[in-house]
């Protein structure tokens, strides 16, 4: 079939069909696939409106925070000396060791709670006794190189009533008794020494130097495991602030201690930490100074990075005083992120500050998080910046993914059920033209089959009454091809009527006990009368005792006389018909045989229905309706029976009407 007839109407429709639901599922897809996307940018901004909403609550509420902090600084400002170290330590007080506050006067430095600071940006000059009082001793000690008598002279002054003056002649004394080869008793002489705990000596506390001129002799004294002890218990006291020293002071004995004791890690970040307070506060007492020079800031915030550590600065001013919050991240955690921590829960995020050089100040934070809101530090006021992310991403991501899955999954199903309903409406619609086409088919196959008996007819009867037969027999032939026409046509008609009949389940049956020899050979006799004259004959083989049927004599006739005038029809060139009766299968058969055209196996199904020709009729140009078949079908199923055939193309067909015999 070439193309431009297979796109001939009504096909074309078909396609046009086809094409329009193509478009249709396309369409589909590309919806499906844009409504994927839109969800996909949809919760995008979701999450992030939800993150930017969290970062501003958050924001506002660390603020708050601050101004409280800064309200209490404010009211520690106002208060007296003695009501504010009270206030002050109060306020810090949960917070052990991770803040501390800070006041600073002209002339002086105090931290609260005491003992907080491991060392001092400012120390005030104590009243120490003139160097003159110990230039007895010293004189008989370095000019005289007489150590037996300094001692003694020293030992005179240890008795002084002024602390002062004690701690400098008991220093001196244990320095003596180490050079007459005294050491055990300059260990005592320090042990008194150190009973004056904070008494200074040249600015240094004696018990601080007394401690450690013990573990110089003990290490000399090679009292290992002593020495180790109490280094390690100066070290301790060093970093717990139990002394008023300056910076180098404790560099340096902290170093000392460290030459008999070795701390262990933690000992050592929670000096670390310490140490980065101190540096935080010598930061401060520069500010404080310039304060006073009229540069600094007289109230203010600031984040610090000091030894990979966070510190918090709030300080407020009057003109002669400072009171300062120097706070480490312990302290933010523990005041400030538990505080907030209900609220992300709330919102389902997590917080990270950084301060302007991208330390990491508080929380956690991931440099690429999948999603996050940023607020920068002028935004919010905060000396920090502020990154809300969602608290669990992968949940977030998960749930995101599942949802898409859903959507994909929902919409192929969608796409499926249109392509499935596109496949059988396409189908449908196949069929419909095929039906189509087989009935216009059988139209013309109709018309051309009544021509053919009424032209003969009317050339016939045209002859008669024009009176131009010449002889009677002539005329009698005419007469007699009159009513073959006439029955021919009649048939025709007859079938049809039939066969219309049939369809519509109003043929009646009328069954009654047959022998099927006498109604076969009857059949056959009536058949070969009108084919004998083209040169056809049937030969018929009847089997013996052949048990009755029960059967509607005029329908089964009808059937057969279907198979014989097919069999004349498709065997053009081999004139013989075989018809034999037979039993089979316990079922009386009856068998049409023809060496004619035969039928291709893909057909032997197809040629039962109605209209439908086999391609072999159709190229052999042999006439036809399709309908004989479909009746010879009927009319057999009517009788419980059924219909085979077996053929070869090209090698002849046999049909088989096989019926069940009657019950006794
Ligand atoms: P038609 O009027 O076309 O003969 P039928 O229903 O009787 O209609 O037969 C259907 C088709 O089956 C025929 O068109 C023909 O192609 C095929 N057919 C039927 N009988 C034979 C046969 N004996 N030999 C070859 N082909 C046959």
């Amino acid at each position: 079939m070439s193309l431009s007839r297979w796109f001939r109407p009504p096909r074309y429709l078909l396609t046009l069909f086809l094409g329009i639901m193509l478009v249709l599922a396309a369409t589909l897809g590309w919806l499906g696939w844009r409504l994927l996307v839109q969800d996909r940018a949809l919760e995008n901004q979701r999450t992030q409106e939800r993150l930017d909403n969290a970062a501003d609550l958050i924001g506002a509420s660390l603020l708050r925070k601050l101004s409280e902090g800064d309200g209490q600084l404010t009211g520690l400002l106002a208060l007296s000396d003695s009501e504010l170290g009270a206030r002050a330590s109060g306020l810090t007080g949960q917070a052990s060791g991770s803040a501390l506050i800070i006041v600073f006067r002209s002339q002086a430095v105090d931290a609260y709670p005491p003992a907080s600071l491991v060392y001092y940006p400012f120390l005030p000059r104590a009243k120490e006794p003139p160097a003159s009082v110990f230039a007895t001793g010293e004189a008989l000690e370095f000019q005289q190189k007489d150590p037996g008598r300094a001692i003694a002279a020293f030992r005179e002054l240890s008795r002084s009533k002024d602390p002062a003056i004690r701690a400098g002649a008991l220093l001196r004394v244990g320095r003596n008794l180490r050079k007459v080869q005294q050491p055990k008793a300059a260990l005592d002489v320090y042990d008194e020494l150190a009973q004056l705990g904070a008494t200074p000596i040249g600015g240094l506390p004696a018990e601080l130097l007394a401690r450690h001129a013990r573990c110089v002799l003990l290490d000399e004294l090679k009292r290992t495991t002593q020495v180790k002890q109490e280094a390690g218990e100066l070290y301790a006291d060093l970093h717990n602030g139990r002394w008023q020293i300056a910076r180098g002071a404790y560099r340096f004995y902290a170093q000392e201690a460290r030459r008999w004791y070795s701390p262990d890690a933690e000992l050592q970040a929670r000096e670390r930490d310490a140490l980065a307070t101190a540096a935080a506060v010598e930061l401060l007492w520069e500010e404080w100074q310039r304060i006073h020079r009229g540069e600094g800031l007289s109230a203010g915030h600031r984040s610090l990075w000091i030894l990979d550590r966070p510190m918090l600065l709030a300080w407020r001013t009057t003109s002669d005083r400072l009171v300062a919050l120097v706070a480490g991240s312990r302290y933010l955690e523990q005041h400030w992120l538990s505080a907030l921590q209900p609220l992300m829960d709330r919102q389902g995020v997590r917080l990270a500050l950084t301060d302007a050089e991208g330390h990491l100040i508080l929380g956690q934070f991931s440099a690429t998080p999948p999603r996050q809101a940023v607020r920068s530090s002028s935004e919010t006021q905060l000396p920090w910046t502020l990154h809300v992310a969602s608290g669990d991403p992968h949940a977030e991501l998960t749930q995101q993914a599942n949802r898409h899955r859903l959507l994909f999954l929902g919409f192929t199903l969608l796409s499926t059920f249109v392509l499935v309903c596109i496949y059988f409406i396409a189908r449908a619609v196949t069929r419909e033209l095929e039906v189509a086409r087989l009935q216009s088919d059988f139209v013309s196959a109709v018309s051309h089959e009544f021509r053919t008996p009424l032209a003969s007819l009317r050339q016939l009867s045209e002859l008669l009454t024009d009176g131009r037969v010449p002889t009677e027999q002539r005329r009698q032939e005419y007469y007699e091809g009159l009513r073959r026409e006439s029955e021919r046509l009649h048939h025709l008609v007859e079938s049809l009527l039939d066969f219309g009949r049939m369809e519509a389940g109003a043929r009646e049956y009328d069954f009654e006990l047959l022998e099927l020899e006498g109604l076969v050979r009857g059949v056959v006799e009536d058949f070969s009368q009108g084919i004998s004259e083209r040169g056809y004959r049937v030969d018929i083989t009847q089997s013996d005792r052949l048990p009755a049927v029960r059967a509607d004599q005029e329908a089964l006739s009808r059937a057969l006389w279907n198979l014989l005038d097919n069999a004349v029809k498709y065997s053009p060139h081999c004139r013989t018909i075989w018809v034999e009766t037979a039993c089979e299968d316990g079922q009386v058969a009856i068998q049409v045989r023809d060496q004619g055209l035969g039928i291709a196996p893909h057909e032997r199904e197809q040629i039962f229905k109605k209209f439908v020709r086999a391609a072999s009729a159709e190229t052999a140009g042999a006439r036809g309706t399709g309908l004989g078949l479909a009746m010879v079908q009927h009319i057999v199923s009517a009788h419980g029976g059924e219909v085979r055939v077996s053929s070869q193309p090209s090698g002849g067909s046999t049909f088989t009407i096989l019926l069940p015999p009657a019950k006794e």
